[in-house]
Parts: C-alpha cells; structure tokens; sequence
C-alpha cells in the first residue's frame, strides 16, 4: 500500500530548493535580459523536483515511467521544433488542456484508488481529501475544456467572434452554484453519481465561459486559463501530498492570475466581465466583420518609404501580429540599422497584445537582436508619437485603431491603442486593404491624408526597404 509521503526533511528540503529555483524562474522571465537565466532556474528546480518525486514514492515502476517520459517526450519535443513561432498561442492553449486533463485523471485515479494514495481509511475517502479532490477535478475540467475551446479560436477552427448564448450569465452562475454544491455534498456522501456529476458540469461550464470570449478578450483568457492550469496542478498536489506540486501550482496559479489582471488593466477591462464571459458584449459589437470605409487611400511603394524614413529625424515602428507572420523581424532590424546609420533615431512600440500572446513582440525582437533600450512600452512612448517624423506599422493593425476610443459598438472599445495617427506620415505594411486584424474591424488610419498604404508581405517590403536605403 502506497502511504502518504513522509515528513522526510530531505524530501522537504529538496522541495523547497526546487520551490526557490522556480521563484528565481519567474523572476528571470520577468525581463528579456535575465530570461535565459530564468529558464535555467526552472530547469534545475523541475528536475529536482522530479528527482526527488521519483526516487521517494512508489508511485510506479521506474521502467514504465522512463516509456512514459520518453514518448511524452518525445511528441513534446518534435511540436516544439516543428511548430511555427505564429502558432504558439494555440499551443500554449493546447499544452494547458492537457494540464487540466491530467487534474481530471488524477482526480479520479485517487477516487476509484483512494487508499492507494493514502487519502482513506476502510475505504472510506477523507473529506478535506474529497474537497481537494473535488476542486481539483472541477477546475481541471474547467482547464481541458475552456482550453480547448481557446485552441479552436486562435487555430481558426472555429470563428473568433462571440458566440452568445441567451441567459448566459444565469446560465454560467447557476451552473458554478450547482458544482459547488456538490463539491460541499461530496463531503457527506461519496456516491460515484456526485463525482461524475461535477466533472461533467465542469467540463461544460468550462466551455460555456470560453465561448461568449472574443475578440480584443482572448489574450486575457489564455493567460487566465493558464492560471486555472496551476490551481488545477496546485489542487491535485494536495491529493498527492506532492509539496512540490503544490508550490509550483501555487505560484503558476497566482503568476497567471497576475498577468491576467495586468493585461486587464491594460485592455481597460473589468477583470471581472472577462471572466464571467462575453458581459458588455451585447452592444452588437463583435468581431461582425470588416466594415469597409469607402473612402480613397494612398498606395505607396518601397522607394517612397526608404525616401521618407531617410529624411526623418525619428521613426516609431510599430509591430504586430503580421510581423511574427511574415517573420520580419530580422529585416526590419537591418532596416533600423540602415536609417541610425543616417543619423535617424529608431524607437519600437510595443502595445501589450499585440501579436497573438503576451510578450510575443518582445520575443521576436529579442530574436533579431534589437537592443532593449530601443522598444518601449505603450504608455512610455504613446506621447512622442505627435513628435516623430514616421510612425512604421508593421503588421499591427487592431492596437492601432483609433476605434477603441471612439466607437462604442467596436470589439475593441476601450482598449488603448497606439496613436500612431498622430505622426507627420504613418507608412502602413500590410498584404492587402481587405485584410483585417484578429477583431474583423477596419481602422480608419488607412483613410487618413497622412497615411501610405505598402501593400505586400511584410518582410519583402522590408527587405525592398532595405535595398532602397542603399
Ligand atoms: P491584428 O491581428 O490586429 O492585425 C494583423 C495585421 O497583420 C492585419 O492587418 C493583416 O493584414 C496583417 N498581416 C498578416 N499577415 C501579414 C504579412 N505576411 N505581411 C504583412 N502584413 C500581414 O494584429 P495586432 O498585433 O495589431 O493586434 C493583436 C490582436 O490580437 C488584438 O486584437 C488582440 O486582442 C488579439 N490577441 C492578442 C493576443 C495576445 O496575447 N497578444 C492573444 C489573442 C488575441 P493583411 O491580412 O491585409 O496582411
């Protein structure tokens, strides 16, 4: 019989130096320079934690779980290296429904084995273990299918509009009411019928909260969800009375939970309307799909743009999702380099979701190796725009649109947007005028008299930009 674990201080030590070694991760990850240290510190404390996992419970045998590693693993490994830097958000969506599903299957390898994990006594569960157990399985259920739900919007399998469903709100709390009702039953009675049932309705509520999310909202989820994946992993590390667990649940749990509430804050949402789902989406805004302004607009070619930046004293450029798309980030750092070359300052904005996760700029600037003390953060920079010669939009598009301050029916009402309008001349780099951003709404710079529309794939026009400047 497998007993709970011992107070074994080395066990308990080893736990808490891996507990550190993550603190020191998520301190790292904090800015791009200490970022690779960062890692480093959540490789070492995971493989402690590991280690030690292993090597003090009798959970099962060494062999079978060497295969499970190594075709874990292996798939794990080969999705990295294959997948396209633009895919990753729905990765890391997908990643987190497996987090919840592991919960769930947790969950119910302690239920129908209690006594294997030392949560029973005649095999009769403990509460405070079938409260753990509960919580863990409803929030694990709540992880795998609001995550999957998120995959299916960010992959394009299923439409990034709102999808409302009539009575939701009463729907989603009566629902929530309903499983943690059964959760405080569970307590009394461990009848098969109330375990199923919180799970089911998990994994419905789960859904039901993603689906009314769209458009400017969905970065807040992936971030929230991956706080739900914590709290699952931090639920479950009370079932398996793995302190290891519990600590990096806890700290992925509440890190999530942070970044949701900055972004937030930074979308000018109610963290609260975002999470209870699609709440102020009744205004009929949506993502309904571009509305075209017809109104005439100026085509410019690359010799226009290198002539114009040359000529400018500073230049903002803003990227965004098409960037990452067009993988442009290499030219445009040998285009930044050309005009400073000129005696041009060259500054990055960055909106904080632009792209399709947090720090998605970021990373790929630092991939091309743009010197941090070039990229600003919107509130630091979104003054100079009335100040500089060229505002450079690369591929954004929704956190540039004037839009979100003055029309109420906008998806992205609200959010604060890159006054890249305010520059002398905005050059825009997109494919074509038809092709709108992740809310489906127009932007009405491209209409403006001191905007140049270079319409082509992003890094060719760059590169073109680049062999003009010569
Ligand atoms: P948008 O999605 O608003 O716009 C992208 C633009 O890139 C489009 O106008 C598109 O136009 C253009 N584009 C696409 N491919 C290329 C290419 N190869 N070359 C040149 N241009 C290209 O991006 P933003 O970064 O401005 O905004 C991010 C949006 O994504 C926000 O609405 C945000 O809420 C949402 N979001 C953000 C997340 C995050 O965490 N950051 C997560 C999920 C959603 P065209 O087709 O004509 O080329």
């Amino acid at each position: 019989m497998h007993e709970a674990a011992p107070v074994n201080p080395w066990v308990a030590l080893a736990y808490l130096v891996a507990g550190v070694c993550f603190i020191l991760a998520l301190r790292g990850l904090s800015s791009p320079e200490s970022s690779r240290r960062g890692n480093r510190f959540g490789m070492v404390g995971m493989t402690i934690a590991i280690v030690t996992t292993l090597v003090t419970h009798d959970i099962a045998s060494l062999p079978e779980i060497a295969v499970a590693v190594l075709i874990g693993g292996g798939v794990g490994f080969v999705i990295a290296r294959r997948i396209a830097m633009t895919a990753m958000p729905q990765l890391v969506a997908a990643f987190h429904s497996l987090v919840g599903m592991a919960a769930v299957l947790v969950g119910c390898a302690a239920y129908f084995n209690p006594a294997a994990f030392g949560i029973a006594e005649a095999g009769v569960i403990f509460p405070v273990s079938r409260i753990e157990m509960g919580l863990g399985v409803a929030i694990g259920a709540i992880t795998f299918s609001g995550s999957v739900i998120a995959f299916a919007k960010l992959n394009g399998n299923m439409s990034g509009k709102p999808i409302l469903l009539p009575g939701r709100h009463f729907l989603n709390l009566g629902t929530l009411a309903v499983i943690l009702g059964l959760i405080a039953y569970f307590t009394q009675d461990q009848a098969p019928w109330i375990f199923w049932t919180v799970t089911v309705l998990s994994f419905v509520i789960g859904f039901l909260l993603i689906i009314p999310i769209g458009g400017a909202d969905m970065p807040v989820v992936v971030s929230m969800l991956n706080s739900y994946s914590g709290w699952a992993a931090a639920a479950m590390g009370f079932t398996l009375h793995n302190t290891a667990m519990i600590i990096t649940g806890a700290l992925v749990g509440s890190s999530g939970a942070i970044l949701s509430y900055i972004m937030c804050r930074a979308m000018n949402r109610s963290f609260i309307s975002v999470i209870a789902g699609g709440f102020g989406s009744d205004s009929g805004g949506g993502a309904e799909g571009a509305e075209k302004i017809d109104r005439p607009w100026k085509r410019g070619s690359s010799e226009d743009a290198a002539f114009l930046m040359k000529q400018a004293e500073q230049v903002i450029i803003v990227p965004g999702y098409g960037m990452a798309v067009a993988q442009a980030q290499h030219a445009l750092r040998e285009m930044a380099d050309k005009l400073k070359e000129e005696g041009v300052t060259v500054k990055y904005a960055i909106h904080p979701v632009a792209g399709r996760m947090p720090g998605h700029m970021n990373v790929l600037l630092a991939e091309a190796n743009v010197p941090y003390d070039e990229v600003f953060e919107l509130e630091d920079i979104n003054s100079e725009f009335s100040q500089t010669d060229v505002a450079f939009v690369i591929g954004a598009n929704d956190v540039t649109n004037p839009a979100a301050k003055t029309d109420k029916s906008s998806p992205i009402y609200g959010m604060p947007v890159l006054d890249v309008g305010n520059a002398k001349t905005v050059l825009f780099s997109k494919r074509s005028m038809g092709g709108v951003g992740y809310a489906g709404v127009d932007n009405e710079v491209f209409y403006q008299d001191n905007t140049m529309m270079l319409l082509a794939d992003a890094k060719k026009m760059v590169e073109e930009i680049v062999k003009a400047l010569d």
